[in-house]
């Protein structure tokens, strides 16, 4: 396994792989990496020739009050995950590689970047989709591995590359989630023990609501009203969302029918935890 740090050797890397006609598969991650990444990291090294990981905490995609400074960075434990999913490359970039002095370009997908968890986080898609933009032209990947759990950044990013037509396609992989149903998250670990008790009521309350549709019902506010009910009923925690909108457009649904995004956001102290379900209604 090989641990790049700067971007013309990792650019040379992907050059290289490309002449011998290798494919390359790209995982992007900011780092404490869990089963989640995992499950990633092995559909990645199925597919492909060059399995390539990023590591890069990146500061464009928080707002000025979230949590940059506290993101668990882990780097030896990372890199042992990594070996065991026989990944190729680590590409570990600085701060100062990826966001040099006086940097000025941005990436903004316009109207799904407000949605969700846009009106919460103004600014974060715009950071997300700027430092994947960057990372695809950096590793030239054949295949993007993201994951389902974070569904409105891979809209977000499938909407970026098919814009700006990046010969790259995006897998998305099911949500890794732990044996009470919490859905893995680097930011689990901010929960006490306490939250981290209550905090399975996510999934649970998105089980519900999948069970109502499933008997017929097809009335969001309904159904949004279940899932707060739930949690309201079983944490101290703080609702930002709970939403049923159109998997594509991120648009809100009066009527449940077609491919349905059920998305929530909800604080539990310093952690605040999303997570999705979706539903094929006919
Ligand atoms: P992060 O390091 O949290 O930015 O996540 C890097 C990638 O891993 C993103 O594509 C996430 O959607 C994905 N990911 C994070 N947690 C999970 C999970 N529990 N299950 C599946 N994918 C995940």
């Amino acid at each position: 396994m090989q641990i790049i740090k700067n971007i013309l050797p990792m650019q040379e890397a992907a050059a290289k792989a490309k002449r011998k006609g290798k494919t390359i598969g790209f995982v992007p991650t900011m780092g404490a990496l869990h089963e989640g990444h995992a499950s990633l990291l092995k559909q990645c090294r199925k597919d492909n020739d060059i399995s390539v990981l990023s590591i890069f905490v990146n500061p464009k995609q928080f707002g000025p009050q979230e949590d940059f400074a506290n993101y668990p960075r882990e780097e030896k434990k990372d890199c042992l995950l990594a070996k065991k999913e026989k990944v190729d490359i680590i590409f570990y970039p600085s701060m100062k590689a990826m966001y040099a002095e006086g940097y000025l370009t941005y990436i903004d997908v316009e109207s799904l970047n407000s949605k969700l968890c846009g009106q919460f986080r103004p600014g974060h898609f715009k950071g997300v989709a700027t430092i994947v933009g960057k990372l695809l032209n950096i590793v030239s990947p054949d295949i993007l591995y993201l994951g389902q759990k974070d569904a409105q950044q891979c809209v977000v990013l499938q909407k970026m590359i098919t814009d700006l037509n990046w010969p790259v396609k995006v897998k998305v992989m099911p949500t890794v989630r732990e044996p009470d149903g919490l859905a893995m998250s680097s930011r689990n670990k901010y929960l006490t023990v306490q939250e981290r008790l209550q905090a399975p009521i996510l999934y649970k309350a998105l089980l519900q609501a999948k069970k109502a549709v499933t008997q017929g019902e097809r009335d969001a506010t309904k159904i949004r009203y279940l899932i707060e009910t739930l949690i309201r009923e079983n944490s101290a925690s703080h609702i930002d969302y709970v939403e049923c909108v159109d998997s594509n457009t991120l648009l809100p649904l009066k009527t449940l029918s077609g491919k349905v995004l059920i998305a929530i956001a909800v604080k539990f102290g310093q952690a605040r935890l999303i997570d999705n379900i979706v539903l094929n209604i006919s």
